[in-house]
C-alpha cells in the first residue's frame, strides 16, 4: 500500500501570429483587421500571461501538496508503532512499516475484521467512523502472537467522507505485569490466610479450661511456630517488594561473599545439628560482589537453610565460593533427597514448593529461591539448580565480580 500522491500538471503554451502581401482596397480592411488583431493579440497576451500566472500558482500549489503528502507519508511510515489508515467502508487503505513487520498478512482492501479476526476491534472502528469521535481501548490480539495492544482510533473527514487512523501500541509488558501483580496479591493473601486460620483455631482451643497440660503445651508450640512462619512470610514479601521497587545497583556496595558464607554457616551450625546435617565450606579469594551485605547473607542463608531442611538427616552440605575470571561463583551442594524431576523447573517460582506440607512444617515460605534468583539477576548474574532424586541438589549462583573498591555506581538508588 502506498500513500496517495496528488498529481497536478501546469498547463498553457506560446501563441503564434502570421502576415501576407494584398491590394489597397483590401489594405484598409487589412489595416483594420490588423488593428483588431493587435487589440486581440494584446488581449490574448494578457489572457496568456494571466493563464501562465494561474498555471504558475497551480504548479506551486501542486508542489506544496506533493511535499505535504511526502512529509505525511514519511511520518506515517516511520511511526515507531503500528498505524493503519481505514477508509469510510472500514477497509484498510494504508499500513505503515511497523504494521507490516508485526502483521505481515495485511493487504489493502481487507476489512478490519478480516485482518484481525476480532469483532470488538471492527465494531469500535466502525463506531468511530460513524460518530467521528475518537475511540481508545485495550485489546488482546491473537493474530500475530498473543499480545495486548492499546488501540486509538482517530477519525476525520476528507471530501465529506469519514476516514480514520488507527494506532496500536504494544501494551503486553504492562498487561503481564498487572496480571503478575494481581496473581501475587492473590497468592500472598492465600499464604497469609492459612497460618492465620490455623492460629485462630489453636487460640480458640487454648481457651478451653478443660484442656490437659500436654495438649496445652503442644498447642502453644504450634501457635508459636505458625506465628514464626507468618513473620518469615511477611519479611520475605517485604524484601521482595523492596527489591522490585528499586532499580539499578545499590550505591557503591562491595561485599566479600566468602565472609558472608563463613558467618552464615557459623550462625546455622546449631540448626544443622538439630537436623542431623553436616556443613562444610570452601572459601576462595578475591570474591567481592556488588551485593549489599544484607543481600549476600540472604542468598547464602536461603540456600544453606534449604539444604539443611530438605536434604534430610545425615546429609552433608558443602558451600563453596570461588572466583572464575570476572565472575564469583557460589555453590551450595548437598547429597540429600534431591528434588523430583517434575518440580525442578519450578523451584525458582514464587510460592512453589516441591513438598508443600514439608516446607510449611519446616517454616518455609516458598519464596526463598525466587529471592535468590531475583537478587542474582538484578546484579547481572544467574541462579541455576540441578538435582537428582536420592542423590542431592546443587544450587549455583554466579554474579559478576565487583570491579574494586569504589567501583560501584554512586548515583544509583539505594537497594535493600
Ligand atoms: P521454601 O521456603 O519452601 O524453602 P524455596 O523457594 O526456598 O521455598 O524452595 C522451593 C522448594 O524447592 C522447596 O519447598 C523445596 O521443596 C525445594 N528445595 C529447595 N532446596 C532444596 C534442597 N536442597 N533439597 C531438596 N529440595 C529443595
Amino acid at each position: 500500500m502506498r500513500g496517495r500522491a496528488a498529481e497536478m500538471r501546469p498547463v498553457g503554451g506560446p501563441l503564434v501570429c502570421e502576415t501576407r502581401g494584398v491590394p489597397i482596397a483590401l489594405l484598409v480592411l487589412a489595416l483594420a483587421a490588423l488593428a483588431a488583431a493587435a487589440v486581440l493579440a494584446t488581449a490574448l497576451r494578457r489572457a496568456s500571461s494571466a493563464a501562465a500566472a494561474a498555471a504558475g500558482r497551480a504548479a506551486v500549489a501542486a508542489r506544496a501538496a506533493e511535499d505535504a503528502e511526502r512529509r505525511r507519508c514519511a511520518t506515517f511510515q516511520d511511526l515507531p508503532f503500528t498505524a493503519l489508515r481505514v477508509d469510510a467502508s472500514g477497509r484498510l487503505a494504508e499500513a505503515n512499516l511497523h504494521a507490516l513487520e508485526r502483521f505481515p498478512f495485511l493487504v489493502a482492501g481487507m476489512t478490519v475484521l478480516e485482518a484481525f479476526s476480532e469483532h470488538r476491534f471492527a465494531e469500535r472502528v466502525e463506531a468511530a467512523l460513524a460518530s467521528l469521535e475518537r475511540e481508545a481501548f485495550e485489546l488482546r490480539l491473537f493474530a500475530a502472537g498473543r499480545r495486548t495492544y492499546r488501540v486509538s482510533v482517530a477519525p476525520y473527514e476528507v471530501g465529506g467522507e469519514p476516514e480514520a487512523i488507527v494506532f496500536l501500541t504494544d501494551a503486553s509488558d504492562a498487561a503481564d505485569y498487572r496480571e503478575l501483580r494481581s496473581q501475587f496479591v492473590a497468592n500472598v493473601s492465600h499464604e497469609l490466610r492459612t497460618p492465620l486460620t490455623g492460629l485462630r483455631g489453636l487460640l480458640e482451643a487454648l481457651g478451653d479450661p478443660q484442656m490437659d497440660a500436654a495438649t496445652h503445651t503442644d498447642f502453644v508450640r504450634r501457635a508459636t511456630s505458625e506465628t514464626l512462619r507468618l513473620e518469615a512470610l511477611v519479611t520475605d514479601i517485604l524484601f521482595l517488594s523492596e527489591l522490585e521497587s528499586t532499580s539499578g545497583l545499590p550505591a557503591s556496595s562491595r561485599t566479600d561473599l566468602a565472609a558472608a558464607v563463613a558467618e552464615t554457616v557459623h550462625e546455622l551450625s546449631a540448626v544443622a545439628g538439630e537436623h542431623g546435617a553436616v556443613l562444610s565450606m570452601e572459601l576462595g579469594e578475591d570474591v567481592h560482589v556488588q551485593l549489599t551485605e544484607r543481600m549476600a547473607r540472604m542468598v547464602v542463608r536461603n540456600l544453606v537453610e534449604n539444604a539443611i531442611k530438605y536434604a534430610g538427616p545425615g546429609a552433608t552440605t558443602r558451600t563453596s565460593v570461588r572466583r572464575e575470571d570476572d565472575t564469583v561463583v557460589l555453590t551450595v551442594a548437598d547429597d540429600g533427597s534431591g528434588i523430583p524431576e517434575r518440580d525442578l523447573p519450578h523451584v525458582f517460582e514464587r510460592f512453589y514448593r516441591a513438598d508443600p506440607s514439608r516446607s510449611k512444617r519446616l517454616g518455609g515460605t516458598g519464596l526463598g529461591l525466587s529471592i535468590v534468583k531475583h537478587i542474582a539477576e538484578r546484579f547481572g548474574g544467574e541462579a541455576v539448580a540441578t538435582s537428582r532424586e536420592g542423590f542431592g541438589t546443587t544450587v549455583t549462583v554466579s554474579i559478576p565480580a565487583s570491579p574494586g573498591p569504589g567501583g560501584g555506581t554512586p548515583d544509583a538508588p539505594a537497594a535493600p
